[in-house]
C-alpha cells in the first residue's frame, strides 16, 4: 500500500512531537478523550436534527483499555466517526497550522509555545507512541476505514471492518529510554488518575476496566482482585458545579483543554444566574492573545449549551466585539435543543443572557483594575486595544461603558493611568486634558509642542496606538474636561500679554507670512508663535483631523482623501525669526530656500514624509556651505 505524506508543516510539527520537546506528555490522553467527547456531541446533536439518525443516549460513551505486554492503549468512542476523506484531512494535516511559519532556530521554549498555541490535539499522541491506528466508521458512510502511521514517514488509509459508528484509536507506546519512562502509561492507576485530573467534567462516561480489591469471604477475611468496568469521570460539567467545589487547577485544566491554550487563563469568571432567564456561565480571560486573534477570520463567541448539550460552538451573539477575547461556555435551560440559528439570534432569552454577560465581564474588569492593578495592566497590555476600539466603534455608543477601563501613558507618572486618575490630578488652573500622539513614547517626548505643556507642570497623555486618538475623539470630554491635542493650533496657554505681542508680530509681517504660505502650498497658514520654547518650528493642525489621524487614513487601502489642515508655526524668540525678516527684505531667493528648509524640518518632526528629500538635502548643504 502506498504511503501518503503528511503536509510539510504538519511533518515538522510531528517531528517536534516525536522528539517530544513538550514536557507535559500526560496531555495526550486528555486530547484524545476530548476529541472523542466532541465526536459524541456531534453525533448527539445530529440525531436531534436528523430523523434518520437514531441513537440511544445511553450508548454514547468512551472506553479506555490497555495491554501491558503488547504496549497498547486503546481509546474508543461511539461518536460520529470519520469518513475516508475526514481521516485524511483531519489527521493528515494540522488544520490550524495553515499560516504557521515554522522557524528552525527557535528556542526550546518558543517551540513549546507553538505546540501549545496550535493545539495539536491528536498529534500529541506521537509524544508517547511510535505507531497509531485509527479505525473509524462515520455516521455518513457505509464503510469503515483504517488510518495508520508510525510518524513522519507518512500514513496509510485502507478499508477496514467495523460495524458500529464510532472511532477506535490504538496507540503503541514507545519503548523506555534512559530519560523517559513511557511504560508508566501502561498502568491502571496512572491512566485512572490522568482521566480524573484532566477529563473529569467530560459529560459522557469514560469507562475502563479496573481492579478492585474486594472482600470475598468475611469470616476468613479473604480478599480477591476483581476486574470490573467502571465509569472513571464524574461527568458533571465543570460549570454545573458550584465555585467552592472546584479547584483553581481544575478550572485551569478545563480552560487549557477546551480552548487549546498552553497557558493558564488570567481570570476565571464563574456565575450562576436565576431570574427571568436562568443560566450558568464559565468565562475565561486568556493570559495572552489567542494565536489567531488578529487574523481576520478569528471567530469570537462562547460555547452555548442547553441542558448540558452543546448547541453552538461559537455563539457570537453572546459577546460584544470589544470582549471578543473572552472564551467560555454558557448553559441555559431556556432555549430549546433544536433551535435554528436564525431563531436563536432573535431569541429574547439569548439577548438577556448576552447583556448580563457583558456587564459581568465589565464589572470583573473594573474590580481587577481596582484591586489588582498589576494583573489589570497585564490584561490591558494584551487586550487594551480591543477596549479602545470598543470606545470609538459604532460612533462611540459604548464609550460610557468602557471609558473607565482604558488607560494611557502619563508623561508625569511615566506609566499607564486611567482618565479618572488624570482628572483627579489636574492642576487648579488646568482647563483641558492634554494629549500628544506619536509612534513611541520617546518620539512624543521630543515633540516641540510638548515642552510648553510640561513647563506648566501639566500632565500629558501620550498616545501611541493608532486607535488611541480615535477613542479620545469619541469620548470628547471626561468629567466635563475637554481633551486637547498639544499639536492643535488652539492650544491656548499664553498670557494675554504674550498673545498681544505675537499678534502684533504676525500683523507686522503679514506679507512675509503670506508669501511663505504660498511658497509651501500645503499649509493653510504660516505664523509666528511663542509656544515653542527652544525649538524653531512645528506643525499644528486646525479642526478635527490631526496629523496622526491623517497618517492612519493615508495607510488605509482606499484613499479617503481626508487631510489635516496644517499650520506652520515659527518660534518668534528663535534667531531664525529675525533671519527670515532680514532675508525677506534683502534676498528673496535665499528667503524661499529658508522657507522650504523650515517647512521640511517641521514635517520631519511630525513624522511626515518629504516629497523632495534630495532637493532639501541639497538646499541645506548650499546654505551651510556659505
Ligand atoms: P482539534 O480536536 O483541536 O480539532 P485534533 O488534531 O485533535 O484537533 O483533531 C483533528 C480533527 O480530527 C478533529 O477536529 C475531528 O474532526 C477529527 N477527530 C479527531 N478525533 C476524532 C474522533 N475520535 N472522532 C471523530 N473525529 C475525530
Amino acid at each position: 500500500m502506498k504511503k501518503k505524506e503528511f503536509k510539510s508543516e504538519s511533518k515538522r510539527l510531528l517531528d517536534l512531537m516525536i522528539n517530544s520537546i513538550y514536557t507535559n506528555k500526560d496531555i495526550f490522553l486528555r486530547e484524545l478523550i476530548s476529541n472523542a467527547s466532541d465526536a459524541l456531541d456531534k453525533l448527539y446533536y445530529r440525531s436531534l436534527t436528523d430523523k434518520d439518525i437514531k441513537i440511544d443516549k445511553d450508548d454514547l460513551e468512551i472506553n479506555i483499555s490497555f495491554d501491558k505486554e503488547k504496549r497498547m492503549i486503546v481509546i474508543s468512542d461511539t461518536g460520529c466517526g470519520m469518513t475516508k476523506e475526514e481521516l485524511e484531512n483531519n489527521l493528515g494535516t494540522i488544520a490550524k497550522s495553515g499560516s504557521l511559519a515554522f522557524k528552525e532556530k527557535m528556542t526550546k521554549e518558543e517551540k513549546v509555545d507553538i505546540i501549545g498555541q496550535f493545539g495539536v490535539g491528536f498529534y500529541s499522541a506521537f509524544m508517547v507512541s511510535d505507531g497509531i491506528e485509527v479505525v473509524s466508521k462515520s455516521v455518513d458512510s457505509d464503510k469503515a476505514y483504517r488510518w495508520f502511521s508510525e510518524g513522519v514517514d507518512g500514513y496509510t488509509v485502507e478499508e477496514a471492518d467495523k460495524d458500529d459508528i464510532g472511532t477506535v484509536i490504538s496507540i503503541h507506546i514507545k519503548n523506555d529510554t534512559d530519560e523517559e519512562n513511557y511504560s508508566e502509561y501502561l498502568d491502571e492507576y496512572k491512566l485512572k488518575s490522568l482521566i480524573k485530573k484532566y477529563s473529569d467534567y467530560i459529560s459522557y462516561p469514560i469507562k475502563m476496566e479496573v481492579t478492585k480489591h474486594e472482600l470475598v469471604d468475611e469470616k476468613e477475611n479473604k480478599y480477591e482482585d476483581i476486574k470490573e468496568i467502571d465509569t472513571i469521570n464524574s461527568m458533571i460539567p465543570l460549570w454545573k458545579k458550584s465555585k467552592n467545589e472546584v479547584s483553581e487547577e481544575e478550572y485551569d485544566n478545563f480552560y487549557m483543554d477546551k480552548f487549546n491554550d498552553y497557558d493558564k487563563p488570567l481570570k476565571v469568571i464563574a456565575s450562576s444566574v436565576e431570574g427571568i432567564t436562568s443560566y450558568r456561565s464559565l468565562l475565561f480571560i486568556p493570559a495572552h492573545a489567542p494565536y489567531d486573534f488578529y487574523n481576520k477570520d478569528y471567530e469570537k463567541g462562547l460555547s452555548l449549551y442547553t441542558s448540558g448539550v452543546l448547541i453552538m460552538d461559537k455563539c457570537s451573539d453572546l459577546l460584544p466585539d470589544y470582549f471578543s477575547f473572552v472564551k467560555g461556555v454558557v448553559d441555559t435551560e431556556d432555549l430549546s435543543l433544536n433551535i435554528s440559528r436564525e431563531i436563536l439570534q432573535k431569541s429574547h432569552s439569548l439577548g438577556l443572557i448576552a447583556k448580563n454577560i457583558e456587564s459581568k465581564i465589565r464589572r470583573e474588569l473594573e474590580s481587577m483594575l481596582k484591586e489588582d492593578r498589576e494583573k489589570y495592566e497585564e490584561f490591558f497590555k494584551t487586550f487594551g486595544v480591543q477596549l479602545k476600539y470598543g470606545v470609538y466603534n459604532n460612533f462611540g455608543q459604548d464609550k460610557e461603558k468602557l471609558q473607565d477601563l482604558v488607560m494611557f501613558y502619563s508623561s508625569k507618572k511615566e506609566k499607564l493611568i486611567t482618565l479618572g486618575e488624570y482628572v483627579d490630578n489636574m492642576k487648579e488652573d488646568q482647563k483641558s486634558i492634554y494629549y500628544a500622539v506619536g509612534s513611541s513614547i520617546a518620539k512624543i517626548d521630543l515633540l516641540p509642542q510638548v515642552e510648553q505643556v510640561k513647563d506648566k507642570d501639566y500632565d500629558i497623555l501620550y498616545l501611541t496606538d493608532y486607535v488611541d486618538e480615535f477613542a479620545i475623539t469619541a469620548i470628547q470630554s471626561y468629567n466635563e474636561k475637554k481633551f486637547m491635542n498639544v499639536e492643535s493650533e488652539s492650544l491656548d496657554l499664553e498670557t494675554e500679554e504674550e498673545k498681544n505681542k505675537t499678534n502684533k508680530l504676525n500683523e507686522d509681517n503679514s506679507n512675509l507670512l503670506k508669501d511663505m504660505k504660498e511658497e509651501i502650498g500645503e499649509v493653510s497658514e504660516v505664523r509666528f508663535t511663542n509656544k515653542l520654547k527652544s525649538h524653531p518650528v512645528c506643525l499644528t493642525t486646525k479642526g478635527d483631523v490631526s496629523i496622526e489621524m491623517q497618517k492612519v487614513f493615508d495607510a488605509m487601502p482606499n484613499e479617503l482623501g481626508i487631510k489635516a489642515e496644517m499650520i506652520l508655526e515659527i518660534n518668534e524668540e528663535h534667531p531664525i525669526a529675525n533671519k527670515l525678516q532680514d532675508l525677506y527684505k534683502t534676498d528673496k531667493d535665499e528667503f524661499i530656500k529658508y522657507t522650504k528648509i523650515l517647512y521640511s524640518e517641521a514635517k520631519i518632526i511630525a513624522g511626515l514624509p518629504l516629497d523632495n528629500p534630495t532637493e532639501i538635502s541639497n538646499l541645506i548643504c548650499e546654505v551651510i556651505s556659505k
